[in-house]
């Protein structure tokens, strides 16, 4: 099962439940593809790293063959290309699509290795950690993504998203069978959701969602909730807003993972979320088991 956790900005706790559900599931992997900021693995601190280069293929001129003719500059709808005594990529641009190359009927066209990235994979305990690096600079992280996502392995694909609703997003969810949607209840955080469920609808991809940053004794004016419930989505599970789990996550600790102290924390805070009428599929107050059955009933929601 792919599960795709996504959110309409930055911020929402899209990671914090990415690394959470992987560290409940079975040998699970977890796939970073918030290229442009990918931080899961300062919660997993993945072991035994092995480094691949992320490379996309562009157009590399031979002067000596060019006859100026402009047939490439004509082809490539991305204006990638302007002709300057000799054509000039503007590499940033370029989507590697290999149309120049074939218009060219001169052979003075070339496809040569560009680097965009890297795909980092290791493991913590038995969680596969696999974690794309999109280079400084570079417009359009898709090409990490993708290869980010070809190391999709057994039974259980945590696909941590980048945020918002553009192509890294889309090239995210692609192989997703369910989109874990995560929403704060701001009108900004609103504002955004509606996207990401736009998005999710355009792909027909099945959703849920988990309220994070939860006010619980607001919960009867709660907008994702209102708007939630006009849109017949279902709501998975809601965190409540607070200092300590808040704490535990600025310190670089998985929730699953921290220290009892915590852990009990986290736990009472979950409690508390079940005592205010929301209608969750995963009731425990067992942290550990309540990521775990929010796994089983995304299981039966795929099934379907
Ligand atoms: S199509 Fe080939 S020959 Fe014509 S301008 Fe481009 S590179 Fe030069
Ligand atoms: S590879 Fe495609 S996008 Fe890039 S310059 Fe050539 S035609 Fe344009």
């Amino acid at each position: 099962m792919i599960i795709a956790v996504l959110s309409g900005k930055g911020g929402t706790g899209k990671t914090f439940l990415s690394v959470n559900l992987a560290l409940a599931g079975i040998k699970s992997t977890y796939l970073d593809c918030d290229v442009e900021a990918p931080n899961g693995n300062l919660f997993l601190k993945a072991k035994d790293v092995k480094i691949y280069n992320s490379e996309v293929v562009q157009p590399e001129f031979d002067s000596e063959k060019c006859t100026g003719c402009r047939k490439c500059v004509d082809f490539c709808k991305f204006n990638a290309l302007a002709f300057i005594k000799t054509p000039k990529l503007f590499p940033d641009i370029c989507h590697s699509c290999g149309g120049c190359e074939m218009a060219c009927e001169f052979d003075a066209i070339t496809e040569v290795p560009r680097k965009k990235g890297e795909v980092q994979v290791g493991y913590h305990n038995d969680v596969l950690v696999v974690s794309g690096y999109l280079n400084e600079g570079e417009a359009s992280g898709v090409s990490v993504i993708e290869d980010t996502l070809e190391h999709m392995e057994g039974n259980l694909n945590i696909i941590d998203c980048p945020p918002g609703s553009a192509c890294n997003t889309m090239a995210a969810i692609g192989p997703a069978d369910y989109c874990l949607l995560v929403a704060e209840p701001t009108a900004f955080g609103l504002h955004n959701f509606r996207m990401v469920v736009e998005l999710a609808e355009i792909f027909d991809k099945k959703v849920g969602v988990v309220i994070n940053k939860c006010d619980l004794d607001k919960i009867d004016n709660n907008m994702i909730k209102t708007y939630c419930d006009e849109k017949g989505l279902k709501i998975l599970d809601t965190i409540a807003y607070d200092d300590e789990l808040a704490k535990t996550n600025a310190h670089g600790i998985a929730a699953l993972e921290a220290p009892e102290k915590s852990t009990k924390r986290c736990r009472t805070i979950l409690d508390k979320s079940n005592s205010h009428g929301i209608e969750s599929v995963a009731p425990s107050n067992d942290l550990t088991k309540r990521f775990s059955d929010m796994i089983k009933n995304i299981e039966v929601e795929v099934a379907k």
